[in-house]
């Protein structure tokens, strides 16, 4: 029997050869098998896992999207204990791989790590260790800098290979070579070396969260070779998903929220200030919730005891900056929610992925107002947003105050707006297209505030607006992002739009008549479609990235000759948009309208799917 974590629905794999990774014959299966019961005690392999491991034990460069609490660490712990060298594991946090030294040494299985921060003798002593005739480490955890900085780690490694001892090199939490991703941590950068120095040496990248051009980036900056892609679905059918416009009452609806829907249970609010945290957190206090607050300028200790609190179940609630986070694993938290903008589809995704671990029903919502999003731009260009969970111990180099990465956090921004603008297409299919992965919408089943919405739909023939923005794309060189293309298309006169006009002909202000979010949601599909495509643009003199539009010439060529309508649906004009531009209160009785409330925990279960939201005719 396969234990089947709750929300895993869809299981597919894509790998660049067609070999069956799942066969039971691999000359190591029994040993495999055996292990994973005896030393791991499960009962079984989850999705993915054997694949996995069967791929990178036949020697190939693997690289795996599995999310947070998928089970990534047997797919290499496992192949650890059955070789007979080392496998050398670079993780970027120390308490992490404090966490997973102490398990395996629990397992019985010889495991050390190296880091800066160690004493000069104890790391002497390991390193020792590893050069010794018969070395009992079966896994050696490296944080990133050791292996850009470290030349007498280089030349352990060295002599390891040398002596044939080195087994495999793992790359934990992988998008961290991006700069792509939300989570950029330059010593990652430098892993590339280890390819270059071991080129034989199979290679295990491993994340949560990867879009397509975090996977390009990391297969590239890592310099995996044919490497086999197992991907999983990002896709959480136990959470549901609303966005709520943002009042001055915001902090009551919360308060509601919680009360009729999570009364007693444990949640994180997530704020976009340490400031935001202590308030929120007081205001729910005066509510009556057991609510604490943590971010990084806490005192250590109290943040600990604030964990710990809300871990045995003393606090309910924590209103936290993103700091708070990785390593924690609390499988019973009933809700995330976001009382301001998050920063990228990919943070939002991941933060929301906290809620529900043990498979039950569990909400997401989302506080939006075009207010925090002026706020939180205003933040990044300052860098003075609180960064993620690696931020315990580590300088993060200015990966966002550096204003090298500007543009792709705005850009990553602007994603999370369009998102939150969005009250039509389903937001599981908003999400898991960022992630590369086509969704259908008719499996929500009505679990997310868009798909539950009743509000009139109208079907509207798109095909000639795609036309122009296609034309458009060509007419500026494939050169610009999507955010600029909507600019020239709706006739903006930005000095960036006029310095480029020349290019784009007749276009130029084209789309100015449309409805607000309608050549975006247009555009969007082109992209989802894959008539257009998001390239990562490298400029090699700064080195920053940024995100180009190009054409797909197979797929575009029926649009651009008239043999491919695209349907799209809009909500009709008869009923006025909620607001989310309106940062006011909003007057008394208009509350009931079920977008101003977060989709209910118990969401209609027979709910009919939604039919298909697009048509197309082609040739
Ligand atoms: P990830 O790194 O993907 O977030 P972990 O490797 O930390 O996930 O695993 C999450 C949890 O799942 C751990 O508690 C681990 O013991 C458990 N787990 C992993 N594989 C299995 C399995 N095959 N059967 C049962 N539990 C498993
Ligand atoms: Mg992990
Ligand atoms: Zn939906």
């Amino acid at each position: 029997e396969t234990y089947v974590p709750k929300y895993v629905e869809v299981n597919y794999i894509e790998g660049s050869d067609d070999t069956n990774w799942s066969k039971r014959d691999f000359s190591w299966t029994k040993k495999l098998e055996a292990n994973n019961k005896r030393v791991f005690g499960n009962h079984s392999f989850r999705p993915n896992q054997r694949e996995i491991i069967n791929a990178t034990m036949s020697g190939n460069d693997v690289f795996v999207l599995m999310p947070t609490g998928g089970g990534k660490s047997l797919t290499y712990q496992l192949p650890a204990l059955i070789c007979s060298g080392i496998t050398l594991v670079i993780s970027p946090l120390v308490s992490l791989i404090q966490d997973q030294i102490m398990h395996l040494l629990q397992a019985n299985i010889p495991a050390a790590y190296l880091s800066a921060n160690m004493e000069w003798p104890e790391q002497q002593e390991i390193l020792r260790e590893l050069c010794s005739e018969n070395c009992s480490y079966k896994l050696l955890y490296v944080t990133p800098e050791k292996v850009a900085r470290s030349d007498a780690l280089l030349r352990q490694l060295e002599n390891l290979h040398a002596r044939e001892l080195l087994d495999r090199i793992v790359i934990d939490e992988a998008h961290c070579v991006s700069q792509w991703g939300h989570d950029f941590r330059p010593d990652y950068q430098g892993l590339g070396i280890l390819k270059q120095k071991f080129p034989k040496v199979p290679v295990l990248a491993l994340t949560a969260t990867a879009t397509a051009s975090v996977k390009e980036d990391v297969v590239q900056a890592l310099g995996l070779v044919n490497c086999v892609i197992f991907r999983q679905s990002f896709n959480r059918s136990n959470l549901r998903f609303s966005v709520i416009p943002k009042t001055k009452k915001c902090m009551e609806d919360i308060h509601n929220f919680i009360k009729d829907n999570h009364y007693d249970e444990c949640g994180i609010i997530y704020c976009l200030s340490r400031m935001d945290c202590e308030k929120v957190a007081e205001k729910l206090q005066e509510y009556g919730h057991k609510a604490a607050f943590y971010h990084g300028s806490m005192d250590p200790e109290l943040r600990a005891s604030v964990q710990k609190q809300w871990s045995k179940d003393e606090i309910n609630i924590i209103c936290a900056t993103v700091a708070f986070g990785m390593g924690i694993n609390k499988p019973d938290v009933r809700f995330v929610i976001h009382h301001s903008l998050p920063k990228s589809i990919e943070g939002y995704h991941q933060e929301c992925g906290r809620a529900g671990r043990d498979g039950q029903i569990s909400s997401c919502v989302l506080y939006y107002s075009y207010g925090d999003y002026i706020r939180v731009k205003h933040m990044l260009s300052n860098g003075a947003v609180e960064q993620s969970s690696f931020a315990s111990g580590y300088p993060r180099a200015g990966a966002t105050n550096s204003g090298r990465t500007l543009e792709t956090n705005t850009e990553n921004l602007l994603r999370m707006v369009s998102y939150c603008e969005n009250d039509v297409d389903c937001r599981r299919f908003l999400q898991l297209v960022h992630f590369g992965e086509k969704f259908d919408s008719s499996n929500c089943r009505k679990t997310c505030d868009n798909c539950l919405n009743t509000q009139t739909l109208v079907d509207k023939d798109v095909s000639e607006i795609a036309q122009q923005l296609v034309g458009l794309v060509k007419s500026v060189r494939q050169q610009f992002s999507a955010s600029h293309i909507l600019d020239v298309y709706k006739g903006s006169n930005s000095q960036i739009v006029k310095r480029n006009k020349h290019d784009t002909l007749s276009l130029h202000g084209a789309g100015k008549h449309l409805a607000k979010g309608e050549a975006s949601r247009v555009l969007r599909h082109l992209v989802v479609e894959e008539i257009l495509v998001e390239d990562v643009k490298k400029s090699d003199l700064y080195g920053s990235v940024s995100s180009v539009l190009k054409v797909n010439e197979k797929k575009a060529g029926n649009l651009l000759a008239g043999r491919q309508t695209i349907i799209l649906r809009f909500p009709s004009a008869s009923k006025a948009p909620k607001s989310f531009r309106n940062d006011a209160t909003p007057a008394k009785g208009s509350l009931t309208s079920s977008k101003q409330t977060p989709v209910p925990v118990e969401a209609p279960a027979s709910a009919q799917p939604q039919t298909v939201v697009d048509k197309e005719l082609s040739a």
